[in-house]
């Protein structure tokens, strides 16, 4: 197992890996461009535990040991030197990217793993300016890192199942669950459900079918997700889901952007962080969109969810994810109150299907039900009401 890891990149997601990687006891030499950068991350991380030392979850005596076991460096190569992982976690462009693994590849041990936190962008090609794409991998942290409880572990084209099962041993002494994504598809498994979500959501609303507050309420109220979709999408960041599911679009058509997006997205209107979005916000940390309960009714989930199963069903007829995973990944990675597939279960597959085809008919080929889906209603699968859709039940 690993005792060094690197973490490269010390923002938003890198500060957050360094801490729970030294948490959990590892020596961690964290890497970024500046002395300044590096010492922003450190008074996070040490607010962070504080915080958690108040909560009375963590001991005095450990905040010190943890802090104690992270190193800085804006030198690339003494991060690299010892290191058994390296985390990358630069900013989501892909020349930086490899320009980053080209060196690491030179810097590291022979036997080291280079370990990406990429959203979105292709693990084969960033494996493919190195000497060891069996070594190379995807190591997806949702943020915070420190809190959220899921690593999607992406594979790309040549990663060995050796390197999988490194990581994944590693994942599970960080005390987080894991998923295997394996194949390099775009937007991995969390991302390409959520986006299929989160832009239908937004198509309904440009072609007039819905409003925001009615999505938002039936979401929230009768799904039981956590967020409204547009409330999470300010949430999250309207750049940043526009351009991951730009990245998912210009790569394989799994989603299409909504007008609606592009149009925020261009005016600057990003969410939470920008004070306008979806909602307005006054800059209240703890401030939250008001949406009624009794709009809940006036929009059926599975117009909305149905291209989000669809998402789904085609990652699992390709390979991709194991069904069970696949339902963990929603569940932990976005809040889900359950998986996805049991969800579709409960409302019928023969009623996706018919929400598809509807769309299929109306809007394009982006809606055509996937064959998987078009198998299980003709063998009569269509979920509880029949005893077995993707789940058995007795
Ligand atoms: P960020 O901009 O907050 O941090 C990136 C850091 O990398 C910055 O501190 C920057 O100075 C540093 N950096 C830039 N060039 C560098 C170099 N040559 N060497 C060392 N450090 C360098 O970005 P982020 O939000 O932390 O995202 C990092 C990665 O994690 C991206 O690939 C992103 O897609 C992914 N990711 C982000 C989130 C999220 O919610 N922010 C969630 C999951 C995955």
């Amino acid at each position: 197992m690993f005792e060094k890891i690197a973490v490269i990149g010390a923002g938003t997601m890198g500060h957050g890996i360094a801490e729970i990687v030294a948490l959990k006891g590892y020596s961690v030499f964290m890497c970024d461009v500046s002395e300044e950068i590096l010492q922003e991350a450190i008074k996070k991380i040490e607010w962070s535990l504080r915080k958690m030392m108040e909560k009375g979850k963590l001991r005095h005596d450990d905040l010190a040991s943890t802090l104690n076991r992270i190193k800085t460096t804006t030198n690339l190569a003494e991060a690299a030197k010892d290191s058994e992982l390296i985390i990358e976690a630069v900013p989501e462009n892909l020349e930086l990217k490899k320009e980053i693994f080209s060196k690491l590849d030179k810097m590291a041990y022979a036997e080291a793993i280079l370990g990406t936190n990429t959203s979105s962008l292709p693990i084969s090609e960033i494996a493919s300016v190195t000497s060891r794409p069996d070594k190379v991998i995807g190591i997806h942290f949702f943020n915070p890192p420190v809190f959220m409880p899921l690593v999607e572990i992406v594979c790309g084209d040549k990663t060995s199942s050796q390197t999988v099962d490194h990581v994944l041993s590693f994942v599970k002494t960080l005390e987080k669950q894991a998923i295997v994504c394996r194949k390099d598809v775009p937007g991995f498994v969390v991302n390409r459900i959520l986006e299929a979500l989160i832009q239908e959501a937004a198509w309904m609303v440009h072609r007039g079918e819905a409003s925001i507050l009615e999505v938002d309420s039936a979401v929230k109220y009768r799904a039981k997700l956590p967020m409204g979709l547009f409330e999470l999408s300010d949430y999250v960041g309207i750049d940043v889901l526009y351009s991951a599911g730009k990245a998912i679009q210009d790569r394989d058509k799994g989603v299409i952007v909504s007008p609606l997006f592009e149009e925020y997205y261009k005016n600057g209107w990003y969410g939470k962080k920008s004070g306008k979005g979806f909602y307005t916000y006054t800059g209240d940390l703890w401030e939250k969109p008001k949406i009624p309960p009794e709009l809940a009714d006036n929009v059926k989930l599975e117009e909305i969810f149905a291209p989000a199963v669809n998402a789904a069903a085609w990652l699992l007829r390709n390979k991709v994810v194991e069904k069970e995973e696949l339902d963990k990944a929603v569940m932990l990675g976005l809040n889900f109150p359950e998986g996805i597939l049991r969800m579709a279960d409960k409302w019928g597959i023969d009623v996706i299907v018919q929400v598809l085809r509807l769309k299929q008919s109306k809007y394009g080929e982006y809606y055509r039900p996937d064959l998987l889906l078009e198998e299980m209603v003709a063998n009569n699968r269509l979920g509880i009401k029949t005893r077995g859709g993707f789940y058995e039940y007795a």
